[in-house]
This record gives C-alpha cells, sequence and structure tokens, in this order.
C-alpha cells in the first residue's frame, strides 16, 4: 500500500524542528506531504510563497516530501490527497493540550483521520519558529535553529518590526 501522511503547520519559518519530524516522519510513510497553512497569513512574518520556498529548499534532498499550499480545512485536504494520517510535533507538556484538542477536533470533523505525534528530538525540543524570530530580531545567531537560506531575511524583518534596523 502507498501510504501518505500530511504534516501541517506555518512554518513561519522552518526550523530543525520541523524539519527532525520531517525527517523521522518520511521514514514512516511513501509520500509525506507538508502542507502549508495560508489562513494564518496576516499574522505571519514570511508570505505563503515565502514559507513554501523555504521549506522546499530545505526538504530537496530528503526522499519521499512533497511541499503543498492548504487554503481549507485540514481534514478535507487530507481526503482530498487520499492520506493515512496527520502528522504533527510535540516538544514539551506545552503542546499537548492544544494538540489533543485539535487532533480530537478533527476526528470529530472526519473520523477516519487519525493524528499521530512524533515526540521532538532532544536537540530540537525548545525550538520553535516564535523565539527564532524574537532571537533574531535582537541579533542573536540564530544559524542552530533555522536553516541558512532563512536567515538574512529573517533578520532583517524581525529587526525592522523592532524598529532595530539593518544588522
Ligand atoms: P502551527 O502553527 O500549526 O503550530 P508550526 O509550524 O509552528 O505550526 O508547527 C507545526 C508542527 O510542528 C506542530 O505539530 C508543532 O508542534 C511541531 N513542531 C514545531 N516545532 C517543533 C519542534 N521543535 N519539535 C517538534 N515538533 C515541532
Amino acid at each position: 500500500m502507498n501510504r501518505i501522511a500530511v504534516y501541517p503547520g506555518t512554518f513561519d519559518p522552518v526550523t530543525f524542528g520541523h524539519l527532525d519530524i520531517i525527517r523521522r516522519g518520511a521514514l514512516l510513510v511513501d509520500r509525506l506531504v507538508v502542507a502549508v497553512a495560508v489562513n494564518s497569513e496576516k499574522q505571519s512574518l514570511f508570505t505563503s510563497q515565502e514559507r513554501i520556498d523555504f521549506l522546499r529548499e530545505a526538504v530537496r534532498s530528503i526522499p519521499g516530501v512533497e511541499v503543498c499550499r492548504m487554503d481549507g480545512l485540514l481534514v478535507d485536504f487530507v481526503q482530498q490527497l487520499g492520506a493515512h494520517f496527520v502528522l504533527r510535533g510535540l516538544r514539551a507538556v506545552s503542546d499537548f493540550e492544544n494538540e489533543f484538542q485539535m487532533a480530537g477536533m478533527n476526528r470529530k470533523l472526519n473520523p477516519e483521520v487519525e493524528t499521530v505525534f512524533l515526540v521532538s528530538g532532544e536537540e530540537t525540543m525548545f525550538l520553535s519558529s516564535r523565539l527564532v524570530k524574537e532571537i533574531a530580531g535582537m541579533g542573536g545567531d540564530v544559524s542552530r535553529f533555522t536553516p541558512a537560506s532563512v536567515i538574512p531575511e529573517l533578520r532583517r524583518r524581525m529587526m525592522a518590526r523592532l524598529g532595530r534596523g539593518q544588522a
């Protein structure tokens, strides 16, 4: 059977935490579709196309992984694709409540959609896009947290947002 999973998120921007989940998730299925949610466009630092481009470059060498945009409901996207499950990452207990609620709601919307969680690796368990943005905005080194291709624009935008000007 051709097993397909969907890994949804905002990825604003992609971090090594996301990439760890993608690498490990890809080993469990034949096809892993990373679904970039575009509905939170307004609050995101990067446009959906930028988030997709950063991800595509980051996953280029991982077999069986593709990156798509997702406009509507996750359960609809999963069904249209004929995917077998949704993949999500769990960091600390703090992720649990929100993830638990979303998995439950998605199951209510479509009982056939199962959510599978991978616990984050030790190296990436404290990593979040939000913190990476904050650190970059204050001139910190984020090279251990996010791909090199993301960094220049991330620094520029966050510094502009925080009124710190160019690095
Ligand atoms: P969302 O806005 O849906 O939370 P994110 O892009 O922040 O999207 O995250 C997508 C998924 O990746 C979520 O399941 C989140 O818990 C998981 N994730 C994010 N960072 C990490 C990390 N460092 N380790 C493991 N999972 C992570």
